[in-house]
């Protein structure tokens, strides 16, 4: 009979946001007249830009001529959009990177999933904890993992704790790490590394020949100047970092789907015979094998993002939603709840009152306020006594959760 991946099969069920819904469709069933506000989601709720949507429009006519219809695209993303990437997003910023060193592709998702699929499986995998959850599942399929202990942390694994007490910068690891992810500003704890902090991170990985894959998918909601927007603006970075962006967040690109991936040609990795291969020569093969192109409607209209309206327009939307995150923060701590995120980021990470429990606190919240969010637990072990809340709703949701935590009696 045909095998599977076995490690399928030793991969924990998506719990978290099953259960969150299974959990919210019980309460709404018993109380069918209660209006619950939802501050859990991860996904934007504001429309696209109306410059992407004419964009979009053009690029949709031009598909429906035959002297400008296009079929494959290059799998590694058109030329208009590969060079704008460079233009905005590094050369407005000093930093030099060349169109052939950027990997469009249909999300960061995929690219921080797909990324292992060129590195050995004898890497050692180090991940921030609590943290975005696709880092390690996808490690678990690869057979990085190990094996999983009873409070879900997998034995091959080094975490690096993100807590209040060391205000949720990592420490840099005690152990032997090859692979580091590094996500700033940060999906579950919206806080940020700050240049020189980030610079330890660099050094670290050049002195042990570690690579880091820093996911930049929340980079649009900085608004602190001492915090990088890509890990290229540290010294020494091209030679040990891949970066990962997405339209995602930047410009409500989650239904459309777009991002892109920089692999410098500076980045090599070893063979088991100490041969240095470039990373980006890899990713081009892998790509070219398994990818086959973002839409061509979609390059155009993850173009237009960068001209100067598309800019003005999403940076209104951004605005937006950290109205919301600043609404959040305020009504937390008038609270008296200590929170963190939600400054550079559409996240708010709290630390629940009295060490209740991240599920207890879900709980609560939802059967005596009706407002929901994401338990910390659910991003790694780290993650308990924790909660996030997310700046992606209405600014009149946002408004009415708020008041009703702060009239909670907890
Ligand atoms: N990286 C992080 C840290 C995220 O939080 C998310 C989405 O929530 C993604 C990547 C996924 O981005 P995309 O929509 O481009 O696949």
């Amino acid at each position: 009979m045909a095998l599977i991946n076995d490690n399928f099969i030793i991969l924990s069920e998506t719990y978290l946001f099953s259960e969150i819904a299974r959990k919210v469709t019980a309460y709404k069933e018993a109380n069918p007249s209660a209006n619950i506000i939802r501050l859990g989601i991860g996904d934007v709720t504001r429309p696209l830009a109306p410059a992407v949507v004419k964009a979009l429009h053009q690029a949709v006519d031009e598909m429906g001529q035959a002297a400008t219809f296009r079929g494959y695209g290059p799998e590694q993303g058109y030329d208009f959009l590969r060079q704008t990437i460079v233009q905005h997003d590094f050369a407005s910023r000093g930093i030099e990177i060349s169109p052939d060193e950027i990997f469009v592709s249909d999300g960061a998702k995929s690219d921080t999933g797909n990324f292992g699929d060129i590195l050995g499986a004898d890497n050692i995998i180090a991940v921030t904890d609590p943290v975005y959850p696709v880092y390690v599942d996808t490690n678990v399929m690869a057979g990085r993992a190990g094996e999983q202990n009873a409070n879900g942390a997998w034995n091959k694994i080094v975490y690096l704790p993100c807590t209040f007490e060391n205000q949720f910068i990592p420490a840099l690891p005690e152990k032997r790490a090859d692979i580091i992810y590094l996500c700033y500003p940060n999906n579950p704890t919206g806080t940020t590394l700050k240049r020189a902090e980030l610079k330890q991170w660099v050094d670290y990985a050049r002195e042990h020949e570690a690579i880091i894959l820093f996911d930049a998918a929340y980079e649009a909601f900085i608004s602190e100047p001492d915090v990088p927007h890509s890990i290229y603006e540290i010294e020494g970075a091209k030679e040990v970092a891949i970066e990962f962006r997405s339209f995602s967040k930047t410009a409500g690109f989650t239904g459309l789907r777009c991002g892109y991936t920089v692999v410098p040609k500076t980045v090599v990795a070893s063979t088991k015979k100490n041969e240095h291969i470039p990373l980006n020569r890899l990713w081009n093969r892998r790509q070219t094998t398994k990818f086959n192109g973002t839409a061509y409607i979609v390059q155009r209209a993850a173009e237009a993002v960068f001209s100067v309206e598309g800019q003005q327009q999403v940076k209104e939307t951004i605005d937006y939603y950290m109205y919301n995150a600043t609404l959040i923060r305020k009504g937390i701590e008038q609270k008296g709840i200590t929170c963190f995120g939600g400054v550079n980021a559409p996240y708010i990470w709290l630390k629940t009152p009295d060490s209740i429990s991240s599920w207890e606190f879900f709980d609560r919240l939802l059967n005596e306020v009706n407002v929901v969010g994401t338990p910390g637990v659910g991003f790694g072990p780290h993650g308990e006594g924790y909660f996030r809340l997310t700046a992606f709703g209405s600014h009149e949701q946002t408004r009415e959760a708020m008041q009703r935590i702060v009239d909670w009696k907890l």
